[in-house]
């Protein structure tokens, strides 16, 4: 995938990029007003404003529509920032693209839909747009790189990827919880595609946004994107995590910038020194699993033998219950435990009913 580094069209731009500005473009003065408080942070370079909203319920405030345009030109001519917004369908790219908007996004609810995006593409095809992908509202990695993909091959380059957490229906302290390893293969699988981070739709209030924003930087991600309004209380949408310009440079401020590598010799010899253990236990791991795994083929044999199912849910129960207190004894994060013993055990199962159904 060709993609243009964001430095080559980012004017200004240091690390971390900071795309700030509020939820929904409300009123020409309120866009200003935020654009002109966001363009004296140097790292913020980008001005966001949703202008087409996509509601999850009716009644909701859906935007303002292309009234808001012209506000987002004039942020533009009176400030040193792009501008952003949220496109949905080939009649919005059509009316950001008249009125110069720089960097068009392609929001959460869209990314799940190949037919809306595949019609995005289309409509950006020939222009030198930039255009920005949230993951989809669900967490497969798949249907974001096809997003990604469909807008690539449409011929944009400037393009960044933008991880705004993932819908569950388990309640959570995040409104979408986080799922870095999502974006961290990503990043593997396309290693020159920037990824920006939304502490603001992953987090739905304003509490975990500094941390969430560090998160994203410890994991080396290009940017962050937040959500600012002047009076964030008032917002007609996103209230709750919608912080005042003055508060988001008070986080912006705060975030600890580490670099990938090390020019210090010591801290690189004893980084060194602590991988090589992580390597051996690593191995130890693997042959662990290998014995149980030989043991699991024994258990089979004999449930085979005796006409049992390979899946017993009691045993299951009782095995997560002691694995789950052994980790807690020794100070181990439970849910660390558990998630790992769902995929050990779940392969445990495979393993059984592939030997009780040999393929023929
Ligand atoms: C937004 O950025 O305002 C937005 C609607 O985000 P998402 O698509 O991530 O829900
Ligand atoms: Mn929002």
């Amino acid at each position: 995938m060709k993609i243009l580094p964001l430095n080559k069209w980012i004017p200004g731009l240091t690390h971390p990029l900071i795309m700030a500005g509020p939820c929904s473009a409300e009123s020409e003065s309120q866009v200003l007003q935020t654009a002109h408080q966001l363009s004296t942070i140097p790292s913020v370079r980008i001005f966001r404003a949703g202008i087409w909203k996509p509601r999850t319920r009716p009644n909701s405030f859906e935007g303002m529509g292309e009234t808001a345009l012209p506000w987002l030109e004039k942020v533009r001519e009176q400030t040193n920032l792009l501008t952003a917004t949220e496109v949905a369908s080939a009649k919005h790219v059509e009316l950001a693209l008249k009125h110069h908007v720089d960097v068009l996004w392609i929001g959460a609810r869209t990314t799940t839909s190949p037919f809306a995006v595949q019609e995005i593409a289309d409509a950006v095809k020939g222009t030198n747009v930039a255009v920005f992908v949230k993951n989809p509202i669900n967490p497969e990695l798949a249907l974001w790189m096809g997003a990604l993909e469909r807008i690539n091959n449409a011929g944009i380059t400037k393009m960044a990827a933008i991880h705004r957490g993932f819908s569950f229906y388990e309640k959570n302290k995040f409104r979408n919880p986080p799922v870095w390893s999502i974006p961290i293969e990503l990043k593997h699988r396309i290693p020159q595609l920037p990824i920006i981070t939304d502490p603001s739709h992953i987090c739905g209030t304003r509490e975990f946004l500094q941390d969430i924003s560090q998160q994203a930087l410890d994991l080396d991600f290009e940017g962050v994107m937040l959500e600012s309004h002047p009076n964030p209380d008032h917002a007609l949408s996103d209230a709750a995590q919608q912080v005042t310009p003055a508060r988001l440079k008070e986080i912006i401020d705060s975030l600890l910038l580490r670099t990938a590598v090390s020019g210090d010799r010591q801290f690189e010899m004893e980084l060194e020194h602590l991988r090589r253990q992580i390597d051996t236990i690593d191995n130890e791991i693997i042959d662990t699993l290998k014995n149980r795994m030989t043991i699991v083929e024994k258990i089979a044999q004999a449930k085979m033998k005796s006409k049992v199912t390979a899946l017993q849910l009691g045993r299951m129960d009782e095995m997560m219950k002691k694995r789950i207190d052994a980790a807690a004894t020794i100070g181990l994060d439970t849910t660390y435990i558990e998630e790992l013993y769902q995929v050990i055990h779940s392969a445990s199962v495979k393993k059984q009913t592939d030997m009780m159904n040999p393929k023929q």
